[in-house]
């Protein structure tokens, strides 16, 4: 016998439910407010945007929901993931701890990004909606939507950060690839858009702005299209925690529960959905854990925003979320995790962090760089400018037991692989990567036009 280098389920053991942390929470979440009435919003409130199935989810208090078969069939294109133990990387750190990894690179386009997509375009396509609007960061949602519309037979139009339109632009060519449009946001396309040019013309853009073009296309087509948002909401969270359910399985056939539990947040859809089913257990008192959430420095919502409702875009066109922001006009820096660059996070994950029960940490992109390519050369993946932020985050702690020489049980998500960032990666070997200062000033500013609620 072996020791064993990953656990891998069989198809029959995809999980055939998603897990809706709202039924367990110990306080419910604070109301989702409408900018002009001030008061609560409701399902006519959000119809314009979503389909009635997925208006329902953001709101169930349900604990589990059934995944529609079509969607589990196409889940079974590459799902159940591997969950793998990183011998290689544990041997070059000469850590004492057990470190897993869930790995959600294996997916059509990369990411965990199509674990949402194909439940939000089956929704779509049942309520008779045939075409969807969205926003890309780094490209991965794009890519993720883009594959899941071709899937159920909608069309789909893409607002990319521009940044990461001149960055990535195989990317692009993916999305189109699978029969979406690419638009660079901003873009002359929308209100939105014309109004940031107006005032600067050489905008980078960023997901704040994308949203805003992507809703407002969406919003004045007079029902034609609808939206489709990749992280930050709670049915995003929950489409995702298909990642969380098979890793707890996966660490029972390996024997182990972890102690430290590690990803990445940009909007919070890849750690929640790897990190809600191990919070259930917490919440239900069977097992202990610490909960760790990784921002970086250019973008750290979590370590230095505010806790208050604000909006999810820069134009101020979607309700009022509370959330941990930094200012819905902060632009973040142009750091190649694309996918991190975020002013809010999903509520649902803030609401942890406030409760006490999830910790957050921020990390400058060099080092996290550097935790990349340590990971590439002892696990062979190379791994996505974001998921390298959950990489460093792990590293730091089976460092940490190095030190201690306490065997602990390391658990990390791998929500991308890197084969579109190779600029990213080039710039580092360079050494031409900045590591912005924490920009204070700049989040002072827009902390201080946040919006009046209560
Ligand atoms: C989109 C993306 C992220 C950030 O989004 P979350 O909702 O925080 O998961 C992180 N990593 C990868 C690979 C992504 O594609």
């Amino acid at each position: 016998m072996h020791d064993p280098w990953k656990y891998l389920l069989a198809e029959e053991a995809l999980p055939a439910q998603w897990y809706n942390l709202q039924a367990d929470l110990p306080e419910p979440l604070p109301p989702v407010i409408h900018p002009g009435t001030g008061k609560p919003i409701g399902p006519d409130d959000l119809a314009p945007l979503f389909p009635m199935a997925i208006i329902a989810q953001e709101v169930s208090q349900e604990r589990y929901i059934d995944i529609p078969e079509p969607v589990r069939a196409a889940y079974r294109l590459w799902r159940p993931t591997p969950l793998h133990r990183a011998r290689g990387l544990e041997q070059a750190l000469d850590t004492p701890a057990h470190i897993y990894y869930k790995n959600e690179t294996v997916s059509p386009v990369g990411s965990h990004k199509p674990n949402t997509a194909l439940a939000q375009v089956y929704y779509n396509q049942q309520e008779g909606v045939r075409a969807l609007t969205t926003e890309t960061g780094a490209g991965q949602w794009g890519c993720a939507l883009a594959f899941a519309a071709q899937h159920f037979g909608l069309s789909c139009e893409v607002y990319m950060v521009k940044v990461s339109y001149q960055q990535k632009p195989y990317r692009r060519s993916m999305m189109q690839t699978y029969g979406a449009s690419v638009t660079p946001s901003p873009s002359e396309h929308t209100q939105a858009g014309r109004a940031i040019l107006e005032r600067d013309p050489d905008s980078n853009g960023s997901l704040g702005i994308a949203i805003s073009e992507a809703v407002e296309a969406a919003a004045t087509s007079g029902g034609a299209k609808k939206y489709s948002l990749g992280s930050v909401l709670n049915h995003v969270l929950m489409h995702q925690t298909v990642i969380g359910q098979e890793a707890l399985k996966q660490l029972e056939m390996a024997g182990e529960f972890p102690d430290v539990l590690v990803g990445c947040i940009g909007g919070g859809s890849n750690f929640g959905g790897f990190a809600f089913p191990f919070v259930r257990e917490k919440l239900a008192g069977k097992r202990d854990l610490r909960i760790v959430a990784v921002e970086p420095m250019a973008s750290p919502s979590l370590t230095k925003g505010q806790y208050v409702y604000d909006f999810g875009d820069t134009a101020m066109t979607t309700p009022l979320m509370k959330m941990y922001t930094l200012g819905h006009s902060f632009v973040p820096a142009p750091i190649h995790a694309g996918g991190l660059r975020y002013h809010g996070m999903a509520p649902l994950v803030c609401h942890l962090y406030d409760m006490g029960l999830i910790e957050a940490v921020a990390y400058h992109q060099n080092p996290v760089f550097e935790a990349a390519v340590t990971f590439a050369r002892s696990e062979g993946i190379l791994p996505a400018p974001e998921a390298a932020h959950a990489i460093k985050g792990a590293i730091d702690e089976a460092l940490k037991c190095k030190e201690s020489g306490e065997a602990k049980v390391i658990a990390f998500n791998l929500c991308g692989h890197g084969h579109f960032d190779m600029q990213a990666y080039d710039d580092y070997f360079a050494g031409k990567l900045p590591d912005y200062e924490y920009p204070a000033k700049a989040v002072e500013q827009a902390l201080s036009e946040l919006p009046q609620v209560g």
